[in-house]
């Protein structure tokens, strides 16, 4: 048997009613905040990732799908969305009117260890902010992702908060950094022992327990901030805190992409174990300009969508109750199996919800179907009723029954089907 492959999961029809609501509710959510849907290929150029994320990051070095096409390209499944809505921003030109704004739901592929929480195909939610360099920028976005995930119902969550600097006070703790590592170099991991010259910056974000150990007492990045960069990062916090949204300050969270500036952070879930983070961004200043663009300051948030489920899930909220039909339609006899098909047809093309047998079966067997399956309603229409034109009409959750004319069958069914709808 050929299975889905590994990390990857079918998403069936009663889990897809959940993902449906999610989305529509961030969608709604971004529209209120004037963000646009930007959908991009789910691949692209390789070069597009190794320039923007950054040779050395665990990402470009170790977790991406990458293959050559029949016409020897090299393309990369997405292994995250901001790099490609980058490239969508420079390519279509957007920036005629700053700032602008920007959201994206989809797949993203890393080739990872599987585990509960980390998969290889997972789905994003994330949002980008254009052309808006002040602090109110990272505000906003920390603030609709915040918003967003109460908005759903969940509350335990904290928000991290680092700021990396710009390039002028990284380069001076790059050359810190690398002081302090050089005689400890032995003890730090191969792929690190890489990324000393390359990208030691990346050092601290090794999960390895051998360099965890190599990477005490090292000074923070907060302390080489430059006036500017400090200046940002109080007026963020102070924003935040206006708005009331708690951020716990955190110098050792740095995040796994390469082109962040200035600010970080993460958004942790309460009881997700070992993969809390539901959610995470910065301010990225320089990467419009590295992918080849004009400078253009901005700032982006992304959320795991299955997460974010998973955390719905522990605190047992459910968005959508599951789709059930509205009317169970029971035929006995050839003759009303063809007459209720027609029937539930019509009904269907309205946009009702109608459970249709394709079979003739015993009243009993229907019935219990009928149960099963959830119908408010079920319809028994057998040969006599045909002659009689008054067919039965069971209402499943008072157990009560009414005749009604066959002939006005789909107007009375479309009647009830309204009445229900203004009774939620
Ligand atoms: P990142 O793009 O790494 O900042 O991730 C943003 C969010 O996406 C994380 O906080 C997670 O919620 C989610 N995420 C990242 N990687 C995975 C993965 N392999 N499987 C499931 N969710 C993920």
């Amino acid at each position: 048997m050929i299975k889905a492959p590994r990390g990857t999961s079918d998403i069936l029809p009663a889990a897809s009613s959940q993902w449906q609501e999610l989305e529509g509710r961030l969608r709604k959510l971004c529209t209120a905040y004037g963000y646009g849907e930007l959908r991009t290929p789910i691949f692209e150029a390789t070069e597009l990732f190794a320039r923007g994320v950054g040779e050395g990051t665990d990402i470009v070095d170790k977790e991406m799908y990458t293959f050559t096409d029949r016409g020897g390209r090299s393309l990369t499944l997405r292994p995250e969305g901001t790099a490609p809505v980058v490239r969508a921003f420079l390519e279509h030109k957007l920036n005629q009117s700053l700032p602008a704004r920007f959201f994206y739901l989809g797949p993203m592929f890393r080739y990872e260890r599987p585990q509960a929480g980390r998969m290889r195909q997972f789905h994003q939610f994330g949002i980008e902010l254009f052309g808006a360099p002040g602090p109110l920028a990272d505000v906003e976005v920390i603030e609709l992702a915040w918003t967003a995930y109460r908005e759903l119902g969940i509350s335990d969550l904290e928000i991290k908060l680092n700021s990396l600097g710009c390039e002028e006070c990284r380069a001076a703790y790059r050359q810190e950094l690398k002081r302090r590592l050089a005689p400890r170099l032995s003890e730090l991991c191969g792929h690190c022992q890489g990324r000393y010259e390359r990208n030691p910056l990346r050092i601290l974000d090794c999960k390895s327990p051998q360099c965890q150990g190599a990477l005490t007492e090292l000074p923070e990045l907060s302390t080489y901030l430059c006036p500017e960069c400090k200046e940002h990062f109080q007026q963020v916090k102070e924003g935040l805190s206006a708005l009331g949204i708690p951020a716990v300050e955190d110098p050792q969270l740095v995040r796994g992409f390469d082109y962040y500036t200035r600010t970080v952070f993460e958004i942790v879930a309460e009881g997700l174990g070992a993969q809390d983070a539901v959610g995470g961004g910065g301010r990225y200043n320089n990467l419009v300009q590295d992918l080849g663009g004009p400078s253009v300051p901005a700032v982006g948030f992304a959320a795991g969508i299955e997460r974010i489920l998973l955390v719905l899930e522990k605190y047992g909220i459910k968005l959508k109750e599951e789709d059930k039909p509205f009317i169970y339609l029971a035929p006995l006899g050839k003759e009303a199996l063809l007459y209720l098909f027609k029937t539930g047809t019509q009904l269907r093309r309205q946009g009702i919800p109608v459970y249709l047998p394709l079979e003739e079966k015993s009243l009993k067997a229907q019935m219990k179907a009928a149960d099963r399956c959830g119908a408010s309603w079920t319809l028994i229409v057998g040969e006599e009723e045909l002659k009689s034109g008054q067919a039965l009409l069971k209402n499943m959750v008072l157990g009560s029954q009414q005749q009604i004319q066959t002939a006005k069958i789909v107007e009375a069914i479309a009647e009830l089907y309204r009445e229900e709808g203004s009774r939620k």
